[in-house]
């Protein structure tokens, strides 16, 4: 299951990806050439318009309520069967797969008291990104249990 996901739906965005799904931002104004070109996916939107759009052209599409993160989720899981698992393996940026790294190796990316206090890093080779096990992933894990629950 891969998404095409609306500008306006950015937050939604970054769960998805840290859920392992594959996703593509849609920043642009929405035309016809691309949705016919994301025809594969399932289009994530909050205009009506936009559905109006996609049911002529007859592509998959999900209208979400605006703002509200939790509900966006709920509707996913129930109407999609998502399974949301959190994958902190992924890039909340790009999506980008992360690659573990030996701190050493990237010690100018790293403020010297991360360097000090953890040992497990990980690099986003497309971002140029290190990512570590510190506050950051416990706020998220507490996050995803609040948005699942
Ligand atoms: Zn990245």
């Amino acid at each position: 299951m891969q998404f095409l996901v609306e500008g306006s739906l950015k937050g939604l965005n970054k769960w998805l990806r840290f859920f392992g799904y594959k996703t593509k931002m849609c920043e642009k104004k929405i035309t016809h050439e691309i949705l016919l070109e994301n025809r594969d996916k399932i289009f994530l939107i909050t205009s009506l318009q936009t559905a109006k759009i996609c049911e002529k052209i007859g592509i998959t599409y999900l209208v979400l309520p605006r703002e509200n993160l939790k509900a966006q989720i709920q509707i996913l899981i129930n109407k999609l069967n998502l399974r949301p698992e959190l994958k902190l393996d992924i890039c909340s940026i790009c999506g980008t797969e992360l690659i573990p790294i030996r701190k050493e190796d990237f010690k100018d990316l790293i403020p010297p008291k991360v360097y000090k206090f953890y040992n497990e890093f990980n690099y986003c080779p497309n971002c140029k990104k290190v990512y570590w096990e510190g506050d950051h992933i416990k706020r998220l894990k507490k996050k995803f249990k609040n948005i699942i629950s």
